[in-house]
C-alpha cells in the first residue's frame, strides 16, 4: 500500500499542474514498513528530462535520481518509487511506463485533466517487467 502524506502530496499536484500539458515527472521517499505499507514523506519534483513532444513520455535524468538517492540515505529514508503525470488521460500504467519501469518500485500516475489534477493510481511492475499490478493508493484526494 502506498500512502502518500499531504505534504509530498501537495508537491505532486503543484508539479503536475505547473508542467501541463506536459508530463512531470519526480521522485518518492519515504520509509517501508512491516506489511507492505509504503509512507511517502517527501516528493522529489524533477524536470522531465525526455527529448522530444513530453506531451506523453517522461524521462529522469540520472542525475535527479542520484540526488534523491543521497537525500533519502541523510534523512534516513529510502527512495519508494516514482511518479508522473498524463495530461488529458486517465492514470493507468502504459506499455512504455511498464518498460521503463524497475521492479519493486511504487509508480505513481497523477491524470490532470485541463490543468487540474484529477486522480491518481499507483502500480507496481513484476519482476521481468512483463505486468503490473494496482497497487493499494491512500492520498489526501483519493
Ligand atoms: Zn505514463
Amino acid at each position: 500500500m502506498l500512502n502518500l502524506l499531504a505534504e509530498p502530496w501537495g508537491v505532486i499536484v503543484s508539479h503536475a499542474r505547473a508542467c501541463y500539458p506536459r508530463e512531470c515527472c519526480g521522485i518518492l521517499l519515504g520509509t517501508a514498513a512491516e506489511g507492505d505499507v509504503r509512507t511517502v514523506t517527501t516528493a522529489v519534483a524533477c524536470v522531465n528530462a525526455y527529448q522530444g513532444e513530453q506531451s506523453d513520455r517522461f524521462e529522469l535524468d540520472p542525475k535527479d535520481q542520484f540526488e534523491a538517492q543521497r537525500a533519502a540515505r541523510r534523512q534516513g529514508l529510502e527512495v519508494l518509487g516514482f511518479f508522473h503525470s498524463h495530461p488529458d488521460c486517465d492514470a493507468y500504467f502504459s506499455a512504455t511506463d511498464l518498460a521503463n519501469s524497475w521492479p519493486w518500485y511504487s509508480n505513481l500516475v497523477v491524470s490532470v485533466r485541463g490543468g487540474e489534477v484529477s486522480h491518481a493510481r499507483a502500480f507496481r511492475a513484476n519482476d521481468n517487467q512483463t505486468a503490473s499490478t494496482e497497487e493499494e493508493l491512500r492520498c489526501p484526494q483519493s
